[in-house]
């Protein structure tokens, strides 16, 4: 049989070796104990390997619990961010190759330059924000002032509540880009507390039926105890962005369901609605920030087209995911699902 290799010129070890050397990426051959057989240039400048086939373990390099999962799967579609083992300010993105029955290829791409023009990009959207926000307190504060005061002439009433809205808007369009901001800086919890998700839903619950236009009604049924290890103020604005939509989306007759049950995978909750739903081919759009199916209805109704890129984030931050079913007219369900991790059980 031909094979596409018998056809060409045949390569020594040598040549091939040479043309990884040039590679821009470091590439590592690594044995089934994840040891070094050998390393092109690159790998072993930017590891500080003195010798090509150093028989190291490559863990010993990225000692995390993330890398060892990495390691052990064959996907050759995933890939993992990781910092340099010698300079904090040097970013790797790693692909992993399967090599015959048990040897790996490990590649290591310089990722640094578009990570820091990233970080450029969204320090400058969030000085922006913060820079906008005093200004903007000052205007709206005066708007205020002028809607209240009687002494204003009749035809003046229109545009100032007009101006009023807008302000309003522009408000809590900055409020919400700086609590993204937020989270995008910090991706992963810091300081763990214990969270009451039942209490919770209860207090969002509590100002939902207090809302302008409550819920015909609003259902919650905790089959377990909810108590996780996570953030208190990420899992509250979780549970209100996705309310809030629920509310929102709903015309009149709203029905609002909120569900939590645990088992082996971890612990799910579910908030559904009967309101207008979505069709499909916007689901895995919906959490992009400003993506809004009816821009209009949403601007009218006081959204801001981020809460749930904020919701996608503050799941992150708990390892937690958001699934998402929808039919056009008869209603929508958000679930998150939390993980085996994040569940306190009670004693
Ligand atoms: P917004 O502030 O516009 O509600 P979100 O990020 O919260 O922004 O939601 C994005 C878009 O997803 C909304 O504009 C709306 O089109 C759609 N959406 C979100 N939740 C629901 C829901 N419960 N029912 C129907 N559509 C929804």
């Amino acid at each position: 049989m031909n094979s596409f290799f018998s056809r060409g010129p045949k390569y020594s070890e040598e040549t091939i070796k040479e043309a990884l050397n040039a590679l821009r990426d470091g590439v590592i051959l690594i044995d089934k104990n994840n040891k070094i057989i050998w390393s092109n240039e690159n790998a072993s400048k930017w590891l500080n390997l003195n010798d090509p086939f150093s028989q190291e373990n490559i863990r010993a390099y990225f000692p995390t619990s993330e890398f060892d999962e990495f390691l052990s799967q064959s996907d050759q579609n995933s890939s993992l961010e990781a910092i340099s083992p010698l300079n904090k300010s040097i970013f790797f993105s790693l692909q992993i190759i399967p090599l015959g029955a048990t040897e790996k290829i490990l590649v290591l791409r310089d990722i640094t330059t578009p990570i820091r023009l990233e970080k450029v990009r969204t320090d400058f959207a969030a000085n922006a924000s913060h820079e906008l926000r005093s200004p903007l307190t000052v205007i709206a504060g005066y708007i205020e002032l002028m809607v209240e005061d009687e002494s204003i002439p009749n035809n003046w009433k229109k545009p100032i509540e007009d101006l009023a809205k807008q302000s309003e808007r522009m408000k809590s369009v900055l409020s919400d880009l700086l609590v993204l901001f937020q989270l995008e800086s910090e991706s992963r919890i810091t300081d763990e507390e214990i969270v009451d998700l039942q209490a919770i839903v209860m207090a969002v619950r509590k100002d939902c039926m207090l809302a302008k236009k409550p819920p015909k009604e609003f259902k919650v049924d905790f089959k377990d105890s909810a108590v996780i290890l996570g953030d208190e103020v990420k899992t509250q604005s979780i549970v209100n962005n996705i309310v809030e939509n629920a509310l929102r989306y709903c015309d009149k007759d709203g029905e609002i369901s909120v569900n939590w049950f645990i088992d082996k995978a971890g612990g799910h909750l579910s908030i559904k609605d009967n309101g207008i739903g979505m069709e499909e081919k916007h689901l895995n759009r919906i959490t992009e920030r400003f993506y809004r199916i009816d821009k209009g209805r949403s601007r009218k109704l006081g959204g801001t087209g981020l809460g749930l890129a904020i919701v996608k984030y503050a799941l992150q931050a708990h390892e937690a995911t958001l699934e998402i079913k929808s039919e056009l007219g008869i209603g929508s369900e958000f679930i998150c699902h939390f993980p085996v991790s994040r569940i306190q059980i009670e004693q």
